[in-house]
C-alpha cells in the first residue's frame, strides 16, 4: 500500500493535505527518466535554458497569491513574509538564470586552450521548510540553466507547496526535467543512494554529515549549506538604537527559523545597560500569534519538536545562571513569545548550538579580544555581524564566518555567493563560481 504523507498547519494542526511517499523503485524509475530527459535538455544552449527556465517561473505570476497563502497555512510565517517569498522566486528568475547562463560561458586560455562547464546529470535537490520554495529554487534554477536534471525532495513538512511550485513550472518545462520525490530522512538517503551526480542539500549538520558519507562511496559531488549560530558583536561604538533594532528583528525574523538569525549576542559593558533596554523594548513590540491574526509578528514554530528544542535550551540557560528578562513562558506549542536573555554563558546549549526559535541571548564583554574569540569559538561559521564605528572594520577582518556584515544583515548585495565556513557550509551557491559548481570544469586543448 502507498504511504502518505499528511500536512497539518503548524498555527493550529489542521489537515492541509497529502501526497504519496515515494518508495525507493518508484525514486529508480524517477532517475531514469531523469536521465533520458537530460539527453535533449542538455543539448540546448545554456542561453536556452536560462530562457525556459525563467518563463516557466514567471508562469507561476498568476497563482502567486495562492502559492503565498498555502506556504503560510503550511509553514506558519505570516501572509507578507510568504508573499515576499513567492515573488522573490518569480521574479528573482530572470536575473538568477541570466548569472547563470553568463558565468558559464566557456573561457579561452592562451592560444589553444578552453575551459567548459558541462552539466553534470542528475542532480538530487534536498531542501528544508524555513524557506520552503526560496531555498528550493536557489539551487533548482542554476542546476537547470546548466543543462542538469533535477529531482527534488522538499522537507516532510512543506510537501504540498512545494508539490503546487514543480506542477506549475512543470506546465512549462520539457517532460521529465524537474520531479519531485516525496517523504522524510529516509527518502532522502534513498536519493543520495540512488544514481546522482550531484546532491544539492540545504538542511542541519547533521543531516549533511550523513550525506557526505553516503556520496564518499562514487564521490558524489556536493553542495551543502548548512545551519549557523551566528553571533553578533556590538561594541562601545555602536548606534544602541540601531543595533538593538537588529538584534530584534534579526533574531525573531521567520520565527527565529533562520539560517542567518541572530543566535548569540556580546555587547561591551560599558553600554549594555542601555542596548538591553533597547532590546526590550523592541522585543516586546512582537506579538506571538498564529500567521493571520492582526499584529501578530511571531507564528508558530514549525512543530512540536523544534518548540521542545527552543524551550530546552531557554530552561538550560535559567537554570545555568541566565537572567529571563522578556518571555519564555510555556505557551501552547508550537508558540514560543518573544524571548529575552541576559548573562549568557560558554557552557549553555544557547550559546554552542543553533537554537532556531524567537529568543535574544545577550552576554556583556569587558575585552573584544574575548568576544572576538567566543564569535569565533564554534564549529558553525555562517554569518557573523559587527555594530560600531570605524573601529568594526577590524573586528570583521577577524570574524570567521563565510559572510561578516558591519552594521547591517549579511549576504551582500546581487548575486554574492551565500556561503558558510567550516562546519557551516561545503560547497556554495551564488556567484560566478557559485554557478559553476552546478557543473564539471572541462579544459580543452586543440
Ligand atoms: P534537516 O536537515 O532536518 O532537513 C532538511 C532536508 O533534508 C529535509 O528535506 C529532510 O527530509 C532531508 N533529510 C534529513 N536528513 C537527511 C539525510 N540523512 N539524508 C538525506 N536527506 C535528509 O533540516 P530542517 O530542519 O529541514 O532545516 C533547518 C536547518 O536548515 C537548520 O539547521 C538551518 O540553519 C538550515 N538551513 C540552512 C540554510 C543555508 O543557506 N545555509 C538555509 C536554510 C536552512
Amino acid at each position: 500500500m502507498t504511504k502518505k504523507l499528511i500536512s497539518t498547519n503548524p498555527s493550529d494542526g489542521t489537515y492541509i493535505g497529502e501526497v504519496a511517499i515515494t518508495s525507493r523503485a518508484e525514486l529508480t524509475e524517477m532517475i531514469a527518466t531523469a536521465k533520458k530527459s537530460f539527453e535533449h535538455w542538455s543539448a540546448l544552449s545554456t542561453w536556452e535554458r536560462a530562457k525556459i527556465v525563467t518563463e516557466a517561473f514567471e508562469s507561476v505570476a498568476p497563482m502567486q497569491r495562492d502559492l503565498a497563502k498555502l506556504l503560510s497555512m503550511e509553514m506558519g510565517k505570516s501572509g507578507g513574509r510568504s508573499m515576499g517569498e513567492v515573488s522573490g522566486v518569480i521574479h528573482s528568475a530572470e536575473y538568477f538564470s541570466h548569472n547563470v547562463a553568463d558565468a558559464l560561458k566557456t573561457e579561452k586560455i592562451g592560444m589553444n586552450t578552453q575551459i567548459q562547464h558541462k552539466p553534470l546529470g542528475v542532480v538530487a535537490v534536498i531542501s528544508p521548510w524555513n524557506y520552503p520554495l526560496a531555498m528550493a529554487a536557489n539551487l533548482i534554477i542554476p542546476a537547470l540553466v546548466a543543462g542538469n536534471t533535477v529531482i527534488f525532495k522538499p522537507s516532510e513538512e512543506t510537501p504540498i507547496v512545494a508539490n503546487e511550485l514543480v506542477a506549475a513550472l512543470n506546465e512549462y518545462l520539457p517532460m521529465g526535467v524537474l520531479q519531485v520525490a516525496h517523504g522524510g530522512k529516509e527518502v532522502g538517503q534513498n536519493l543520495v543512494d540512488g544514481d546522482v551526480n550531484l546532491i544539492a542539500f540545504t538542511g542541519s549538520q547533521n543531516a549533511g554529515r550523513d550525506i557526505m558519507k553516503r556520496a564518499s562511496g562514487q564521490l558524489k559531488r556536493l553542495i551543502m549549506e548548512l545551519g549557523g549560530n551566528d553571533p553578533m558583536i556590538v561594541m562601545a561604538s555602536a548606534d544602541i538604537e540601531s543595533a538593538a533594532r537588529f538584534a530584534v528583528a534579526s533574531s525573531f525574523e521567520n520565527a527565529g527559523q533562520m539560517c542567518v538569525s541572530t543566535e548569540r549576542i556580546y555587547v561591551d559593558e560599558s553600554i549594555a545597560q542601555q542596548f538591553e533596554a533597547r532590546v526590550i523594548a523592541y522585543a516586546s513590540e512582537y506579538k506571538v500569534g498564529p500567521w493571520d491574526e492582526r499584529g501578530a509578528k511571531i507564528g508558530p514554530l514549525i512543530n512540536d519538536s523544534q518548540y521542545k528544542k527552543v524551550h530546552s535550551h531557554i530552561a538550560d540557560a535559567i537554570a545555568k545562571g541566565a537572567t529571563l528578562v522578556l518571555g519564555g513562558e510555556l505557551l501552547e506549542s508550537p508558540y514560543v513569545p518573544a524571548t529575552v536573555l541576559t548573562e549568557m554563558t560558554t557552557d549553555m546549549l544557547m550559546e554552542n548550538e543553533e537554537t532556531f526559535g524567537p529568543v535574544v541571548a545577550i552576554a556583556r564583554y569587558k575585552n573584544l579580544d574575548d568576544a572576538i574569540a567566543r564569535a569565533n569559538n564554534s564549529d558553525y561559521a555562517l554569518g557573523a555581524v559587527v555594530f560600531g564605528a570605524k573601529e568594526a572594520n577590524d573586528v570583521a577582518s577577524r570574524l570567521e564566518a563565510g559572510m561578516v556584515s558591519i552594521n547591517q544583515s549579511v549576504g551582500g548585495e546581487g548575486d554574492s555567493p551565500w556561503v558558510g565556513a567550516k562546519q557551516s557550509g561545503f560547497g556554495y551557491r551564488g556567484s560566478r563560481q557559485g554557478h559553476q559548481q552546478f557543473t564539471q570544469i572541462k579544459v580543452l586543448s586543440k
